[in-house]
């Protein structure tokens, strides 16, 4: 039986900071740019609860946070502390599994499978974990379990902060179902409205609509959706640093000489390394296409960024000056492929998280 953990710190750069000014515990915590009372400029990079109860949130104007809690405590953030304090917990979680994936300053994935019989097991386990936690850093984390990294992921927020939230197999329906569809990865507020005019709300909404319906109006990132609302998704747990690349290749259908058609193709397989690269919050600096003529000669073609990027217009681009020379060659062809490597991991400095 596949069991998957996902540890998330609760509001961790605030946790650290209360941990190391005692004085400030209690009361409301935001981390970011100094509100230079409130002239300041920039954003609340996280805060803790108590500023929640505010309305403070992360991402939110410097001044608009002053404004609604002007007695806050407000600190600049300390990323030496915070990564220090992350490296020593991230040596704590590994010593509880040996497949472990970590996706960011604080957070992680653990395959406890072979750690645990059963769901009873891994919540107990994920017990051993907190406290663990608690006694040597006098921090909390929030834990979920489930059968992919996508339950576990949605299951860790449920119950925050210091939470347990464990969902077997069996359970995913009815824990998806009411979740609105928002809480699904890579499903912003842009999508969000876009499924509200199609009358999706919820998960089970999405379940519900068919997949043919959403592949019409959202390509192949319908179908993706459509089974995260089916609570699929991805067992694969490992360091994403040690994975090289993310491809796709596909064959025509008959080989070609049409551009429409080949650039058609590529950018389709672009949103899929896309898809792909989103779920395991990697960022690329390299773009490389196959292209493999009809006589099998097989070229390669790469373009790099000087910053690593998310961002699926610049796979696109790329995608057209390196295909363009292939397209003035006398030879159809059979098959073409996009992938993209050189991943680095976001800087902490860029992250907002809580
Ligand atoms: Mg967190």
């Amino acid at each position: 039986m596949v069991i998957i953990m996902h540890i998330d710190m609760d509001c961790f750069f605030a946790a650290v900071e209360e941990k190391h000014n005692p004085e400030i515990k209690g009361k409301p915590v935001v981390i970011g740019a100094d509100p230079k009372n409130g002239a300041g400029r920039g954003v609340a990079a996280t805060c803790n609860y108590k500023a929640r109860e505010f309305g403070i949130h992360s991402a939110m104007s410097i001044t608009q946070a002053y404004k609604r809690c002007p007695t806050a405590v407000f600190l600049q953030p300390n990323f030496k502390r915070y990564s220090s304090t992350s490296q020593r917990l991230m040596k704590i979680f590994k010593s509880f599994a040996e497949k472990t994936q970590q996706v960011s300053i604080d957070e992680l994935y653990l395959d406890i499978s072979n750690k645990v019989q059963n769901y009873q097991e891994a919540k107990n386990y994920a017990n051993r974990i907190k406290k663990v936690v608690k006694k040597k850093e006098q921090l909390n984390c929030s834990i979920g379990i489930g059968p992919n990294k996508l339950i576990a992921k949605i299951a860790s927020d449920m119950n925050k902060p210091d939470g347990i939230t464990v969902v077997p197999p069996e359970e995913v329906h009815n824990f998806l179902s009411p979740l609105p569809v928002r809480k699904l990865i890579g499903i912003g507020p842009k999508t969000e409205q876009k499924l509200a005019t199609l009358n999706i709300r919820t998960i089970e909404q999405l379940r519900r609509c068919s997949k043919q319906t959403l592949l019409n109006r959202f390509g192949v990132w319908g179908g993706y959706m459509h089974n995260m609302a089916l609570g699929k998704g991805s067992t694969a747990v490992s360091n994403y640093l040690k994975r090289k690349s993310i491809g796709k290749q596909r064959t025509f259908d008959e080989d070609t000489k049409n551009s429409e058609d080949i650039v058609q193709l590529l950018y389709t397989l672009a949103e899929m390394v896309h898809a792909k690269l989103t779920e395991r919050k990697f960022y690329f600096k390299t773009v490389t296409i196959v292209v493999r003529f009809a006589d099998f000669d097989t070229r390669t073609s790469a373009s790099s960024t000087h910053i690593a990027t998310n961002n699926i217009n610049v796979i696109k681009e790329s995608i057209n000056k390196l295909i363009h020379p292939y397209l003035h060659d006398q030879r159809k062809m059979r098959l073409v492929g996009v992938r993209l490597s050189n991943f680095t991991q976001k800087q902490p400095e860029q992250m907002l998280l809580c």
